[in-house]
């Protein structure tokens, strides 16, 4: 309970909205506030908020090359040009349509996860979330899978920046992270685990066991792929057994995850069938593992999860965790909250925290 945690409020962040019928809302970061805040998690005395700025140019440019950040705040001033070439699709339609003042907005997006683990760095919180961060497939030059920069993947370079010398970076998404992977794929000093769905024909394609990095980064990428239908158990065996040992043996002085709620037994984007269950165990395990390598350093971010009726549950059960005070919440969720989430999505919730 005497952790320090910050809590990264960025309602500005909506503006990172793909089209009307993106599956990628705002909506999904909103509620996942609210239901933090009508658990009172915000308010706990241990807990500060943290505000978000844009990131800057020479932030971005740790990652994104010139031309692509050129060719994204072009396009989405409505310019026209070679934007396929750069991941974007016309018209509003494929994985990244071009949306209105996209660089700004995530460049938002990045701000949030730079002030994120700019708290844990400075030692002001031991753990700090950001649930509007987690773009993982956005690779140097090109958007890709809902995302247009790679918030988490600055962030890691932003540490090395910094003098950090060893970072972990623990990815739960439903997808293997390959925008994280490809930035540090040569870099000793990251060590980048994905553990996800993996098959014919499923986003992204990547992901194997054989991609293990390169030149003096090989060894420095881990891949546990499942097959679609995992459910809890397997999925926390892989996660034992392939993922953590890595992370363990890797010694990072600092943790960073992109908690994806994607791999839920509802979500329409995926065939994985995790329950709430298998999420509080691994979440569990990661906090754990913050303080027995990182004296508590860990910043997380939330990523995919595509049903809005298990995203908040998933990101506030992280959140909780954090916090030290997940075991004490109620399981019957707030009645304001569910009232709010039924407006808002028109459909009826579950009325518990955790799956029945
Ligand atoms: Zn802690
Ligand atoms: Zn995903």
């Amino acid at each position: 309970m005497s952790d320090s945690v910050g809590l990264v409020v960025c309602r500005e962040a909506a503006i990172y909205k793909l089209s009307d019928t993106h599956p990628l809302t705002p909506e999904r970061v909103i509620l996942t506030l609210e239901l933090i805040e009508a658990y009172g998690l915000d308010r706990l005395p241990n807990v500060h908020r943290i505000g978000c700025r844009p990131a800057t140019h020479d932030e971005l440019r740790l990652v994104h090359t010139e031309e692509f950040i050129d060719a994204t705040t072009r396009a989405g001033r409505g310019e026209e040009g070679p934007w396929e070439r750069f991941g974007y699709a016309s018209r509003g339609i494929g994985d990244n349509p071009i949306f209105p003042d996209m660089h700004e907005a995530a460049s938002l997006v990045v701000g949030a996860s730079l002030a994120a683990v700019e708290d844990v760095h400075s030692g002001r919180a031991q753990h700090s979330f950001n649930p509007s961060g987690g773009l993982h497939h956005a690779m140097p030059s090109r958007a890709g899978g809902f995302c247009v920069y790679n918030d988490v993947a600055v962030a890691i370079a932003w540490l090395l920046q910094q003098g950090v010398e060893r970072v972990a970076y623990v990815d739960v998404d439903v997808h293997h992270g390959d925008g994280v992977q490809q930035v540090f794929y040569s870099d000793p000093r990251v060590l980048t685990a994905s553990i996800h769905e993996y098959g014919p024909y499923f986003f992204p394609g990547t992901g194997d066991r054989d991609e293990t990095g390169a030149a003096a980064g090989r060894g420095t990428s881990v891949n546990a792929p499942r097959p679609g239908a995992t459910g809890d158990d397997e999925w926390l065996d892989a996660f034992r057994s392939e993922i953590l040992p890595a992370v363990r043996s890797f010694e990072p002085q600092i943790l960073v995850t992109q908690l994806g709620a994607d791999a839920h037994w509802t979500d329409p984007l995926a065939s994985l069938r995790l329950t709430t269950a298998a999420w509080s165990e691994a979440y569990r395990e990661l906090h754990e593992l913050a303080h027995e390598l990182c004296e508590g350093r860990w910043m997380a971010t939330g990523g995919g999860g595509y049903s809005l009726t298990a995203v908040p549950r998933g990101w506030t059960i992280a959140f909780g965790e954090m916090c030290g005070v997940l075991g004490e919440l109620s399981r019957e969720l707030p009645a304001a909250y569910v009232a709010e989430a039924e407006r808002l999505l028109d459909e009826r919730i579950p009325r518990t925290l955790f799956d029945g």
